[in-house]
This record gives structure tokens, C-alpha cells and sequence, in this order.
């Protein structure tokens, strides 16, 4: 997890010969010395995926593209949402030299990982996350959603690395200065996972798979890391499972230490 949160999120899920960018939310500059901070060289990326047009999930996007000329995969209406609002300083649309169209539901191949998009309930044109099957590993990824639909937990299922959002905690939010208008959105079923929501889900509809799982996209005005975390040991600790399920922070400024399985 390079950068996670409301000011810009992006993940690198690799296998021993692929490594791919989930979303480039941060500055290129930034990726860059996020990735090399963790020892490893950004030249080895083999293709960067996109989940949704919103920008902190794309920020770094166009520049990514240009510097490094590998294959970016989206929907097409992800990619219509993009490039309608991204102009460049002579106000031409940025142009993806290697884009690469998938399809929520259809899998297809980078390299050795077998990747699978699914749909998420959110204000965007397309909004995916994704699981990733490599070596007899699967990572999953859900984060930007308002809810857990039946669907997404059942693509979450059999995933030895969980990556789920824990946005906000509902009291805070509640209580905290965002405007009336963008707390329900915020809360809405197209908003964002709150961590009683996702903790309902470990107590619930969680197939207790997963050695290590990721809180992630938190609100550093409608949470705290320490909230999201008891919460989630609450709920895990409640199946009996918090032994086995490690539960990690992903942060907004600083690389988490890479989960090697
Ligand atoms: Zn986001
Ligand atoms: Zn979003």
C-alpha cells in the first residue's frame, strides 16, 4: 500500500515476475519515491489499473502514463469519465498510448496474475475493485463503496489478503465538520464503507480466509486509526478469528511495509 486515503490511493500487487500499479491517486514524483523507499525500482511496473476516475485515485495518472509506457487497464466509461475531465496546459485531452479496456466481471491476464474486476456500489461512471490470483495466492481489493453487497462479498471470499475500506467512523462523521451535503454522500449507499459497516462484515459475512487484512482509505477528519483498528479486532475477535486475521493500517503518507506471502 504506497498511499491510502482521501488525498490519494495506490497499491502495488505483484507476484515474482508481474508487478502491477492498482490506481495512481499521488503524484508520479511521489509513486516513485514511495516505491523506491520500499527498495524496489518503478521501471519494473508491468501495467497500472484503475478502479475509478475519482482523483484520488488518478491524480498521478497522466504523467505515470507517459513516463513509463506501460499498459493501462480501465472500463471504457472509467476512461470516458477521465479524459473528459482532464485537460492538459495547451487544453487537449491527455491521450493513454497503451489503454487497455476491461470489463467489470470479465478476468483477464497481466503477466502470471490472474485479475477479476467486479462492480462496487459508488458515485463514479464504473467503479471496480478487483481480486488477484497468482501462485496459488489471491489478494482482494475493495475500497470506495457505500456498501457490501452480496456480490462483492462473494468475490472477497478464498483472499489471503484483504484490502477493505474503513472510511470513517459514523459518530465522528456525524459530529464532524463536513458540510450536511457531503456527509450523505459520504454515508450514502454510494459513499463510503464506514468501519461499523465493515466491522458488521467480519462479524457476519466474512469467510475468515484472510492471514493478513487492510484497513484502508480511512478519513483523517472522520476517523482515527485506532478507532478503525478496535473495531475491526472487535469484530474479528468475535468469531474467534483475530488470531489469524493480522490486521494492518494502510496510510496516507508513508508506504506500508510490503506483506509478503
Ligand atoms: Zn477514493
Ligand atoms: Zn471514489
Amino acid at each position: 500500500m504506497l498511499a491510502s486515503g482521501s488525498r490519494g490511493n495506490c497499491a502495488v500487487v505483484a507476484s515474482a515476475t508481474t508487478r502491477i500499479l492498482v490506481d495512481a491517486g499521488i503524484s508520479c514524483r511521489e509513486i516513485f519515491k514511495r516505491i523506491k523507499s520500499l527498495a524496489e525500482d518503478p521501471q519494473t511496473l508491468s501495467a497500472i489499473l484503475i478502479t475509478h476516475e475519482h482523483s484520488d485515485h488518478v491524480s498521478g495518472l497522466a504523467t505515470l502514463a507517459k513516463k513509463l509506457r506501460i499498459p493501462i487497464f480501465m472500463t471504457g466509461a472509467t476512461h470516458q469519465a477521465w479524459s473528459r475531465a482532464m485537460r492538459d496546459e495547451n487544453g487537449e485531452r491527455p491521450q493513454l498510448e497503451k489503454l487497455e479496456r476491461f470489463e467489470s466481471g470479465h478476468s483477464f491476464q497481466v503477466g502470471d496474475i490472474a485479475v477479476r474486476p467486479f462492480t462496487i456500489p459508488h458515485d463514479a461512471a464504473d467503479p471496480v475493485g478487483f481480486t488477484f490470483r497468482v501462485e496459488g495466492i489471491k489478494v482482494g481489493i475493495a475500497t470506495d463503496l457505500g456498501y457490501l453487497p452480496a456480490s462483492v462479498c462473494d468475490h472477497l471470499r478464498g483472499c489471503d489478503v484483504l484490502v477493505m475500506e474503513s472510511n470513517h467512523d459514523v459518530e465522528m462523521l456525524r459530529g464532524g465538520p463536513y458540510p450536511w451535503s457531503v456527509k450523505q454522500r459520504v454515508m450514502s449507499r454510494v459513499g463510503h464503507l464506514s468501519n461499523q459497516s465493515l466491522a458488521d462484515f467480519f462479524a457476519n459475512g466474512y469467510d475468515n480466509s484472510a492471514a493478513f487484512v487492510v484497513l484502508a482509505h480511512l478519513s483523517e477528519l472522520n476517523n482515527h486509526p485506532e478507532i478503525a483498528r478496535r473495531e475491526a479486532e472487535k469484530a474479528l475477535a468475535l468469531r474467534g478469528s483475530l488470531f489469524r486475521n493480522r490486521v494492518l493500517l494502510a496510510a496516507q503518507t508513508e508506504a506500508l511495509a510490503p506483506i509478503r506471502l
